[in-house]
């Protein structure tokens, strides 16, 4: 299983924008390094979401996010590790649709949000063929930024 290292404060981070956006999702990306050892977020861009018919249930990345990412990426000399956003109401597990619009490679943070249990924050990845999402370890790591 793959891991993905996150500071505890850009995880407190994402509890918080899906809190601000609650009931509607909220998504953004992530941004850090990729090493044989372990994948690293070090930084976040939240991102509006665009999807207008379905805000509560229907993350995506149009093509202008991508870009805007990739640009805050390489300003911070860091790569587009992955994305995030968040289930309202909804156990952090991806859905059908999550994984028809994911791409392989980058890692897929969710959480939850919404009155009831405690938030999850879970990750993932897209298997190769498509087929399915593969979870992903996170550890959190304290401190400030090397
Ligand atoms: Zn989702």
């Amino acid at each position: 299983m793959s891991t993905l290292r996150i500071r505890a404060e850009l995880v407190e981070q994402i509890h918080r924008h899906a809190a601000e956006t609650y009931p509607q999702e909220c998504c953004g990306a992530l941004l850090g390094r990729d090493d044989t050892e372990a994948r690293e977020v070090l930084a976040l861009l939240p991102l509006p979401n665009r999807q207008q018919d379905s805000p509560r249930n229907r993350f995506v990345v149009s093509a202008e996010d991508v870009r805007a990412a990739e640009r805050a990426a390489q300003q911070q000399w860091l790569e587009l590790v992955g994305w995030y956003h968040s289930h309202p109401d909804h156990p952090a597990q991806p859905s059908a649709f999550d994984r028809e619009h994911a791409w392989p490679w980058y890692s897929y943070v969710i959480v939850s949000a919404g009155t009831g249990a405690k938030p999850e924050f879970t990750c993932w990845r897209l298997a190769d063929d498509r087929s399915h999402f593969k979870q992903e370890n996170v550890r959190t790591t304290a401190g400030a930024q090397p």
